[in-house]
């Protein structure tokens, strides 16, 4: 598997560095964000390493990735909704430079996308 020896989330991938595990499977771990910004907020990423979501990320690991995006909001009991963020480049604030997806839920997050300037 494609693994930078720098990149945090890769780490954590290979459990060298723990976090709270919320789903695994061969493909993508989920695990909870160490700053949440919700009551829930929990990444998914690949375990094989990918810059971000524009990076050549095979189909077949977009489809894991979703899936895990559901298991995490049937684990978390998200019934009332949830919303999925990728960060891509700095115009969106991406800080890890390993591609994953933002779960957020257990509040109402309110209608709009950005936050208020
Ligand atoms: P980005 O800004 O790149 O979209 O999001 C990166 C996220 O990773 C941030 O929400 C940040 O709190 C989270 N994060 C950074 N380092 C760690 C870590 O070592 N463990 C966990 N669980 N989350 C991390
Ligand atoms: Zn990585």
């Amino acid at each position: 598997m494609c693994q930078d020896p720098n990149c945090i989330f890769c780490k954590i991938a290979a459990h060298e560095i723990p976090s709270t595990v919320v789903y695994e499977d061969d493909q993508v771990i989920a695990f909870d964000d160490l700053n949440p910004q919700a009551p829930v907020h929990t990444l998914v990423i690949p375990k094989a390493h990918y810059a971000d979501i524009a990076d050549d990320v095979p189909v077949e690991t977009m489809g894991a990735m979703v899936h895990a995006v559901k298991e995490v909001a049937a684990k978390k009991d998200l019934t009332q909704g949830f919303r999925v963020i990728s960060n891509k480049g700095a115009d969106a604030g991406q800080t890890v430079m390993h591609f994953h997806m933002h779960v957020l839920g257990g509040k109402h997050l309110g209608e709009g996308l950005l936050p208020e300037e």
